[in-house]
């Protein structure tokens, strides 16, 4: 470690120089392209989290960057994702969650997972984009339906 902050610059996608979040590997290892995988090392990964932003992914260690149409699912965050998934694990969109909260009465996490399936046999390392369980996202979503 260093004090002249090009520890944390590392972190800064090379494209919009927004800092990105941390991601496990075997979690772009699953989510890029096959003629990619090769190209994807052992070394630390940052999802880019700006919406306006063509990567998806990139390296701290080189020079890799993955672009957004090099991933195998729609970022659901990135701009023109589409459909926006949300449980990547059971292919829940946002669409559907906000239905189910309009349409069929869903008020919270619990009626979601029984109306949409959604959070079932969750496999989030390997399914989901961050690597991470989508529930604070659904709740996300659900506050947004009702209004709060
Ligand atoms: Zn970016």
């Amino acid at each position: 470690m260093d004090s002249t902050g090009l520890v944390e610059e590392k972190k800064l996608c090379r494209n919009c120089n927004e800092e990105g979040t941390k991601v496990k590997t075997i979690t772009v290892k699953h989510m890029v392209i096959g003629s990619l995988l090769p190209t994807v090392t052992d070394a630390d990964y940052y999802l880019c989290t700006n919406g306006k932003c063509d990567i998806a992914y990139y390296s701290s260690e080189s020079d890799l960057q993955i672009k957004k149409e090099q991933v195998k699912v729609p970022i659901w965050f990135k701009e023109d994702a589409n459909p926006k998934y949300i449980c990547y694990c059971n292919r829940v969109t946002e669409a559907h969650i906000i239905n189910a909260v309009r349409n069929e009465g869903a008020k919270n996490m619990k009626d979601i997972i029984k109306l949409t399936s959604a959070m079932k046999n969750g496999k989030c390392e390997v399914n989901h984009p961050t690597g991470k369980c989508c529930s604070p996202i659904i709740q996300e979503v659900i506050n947004n339906a009702l209004g709060i």
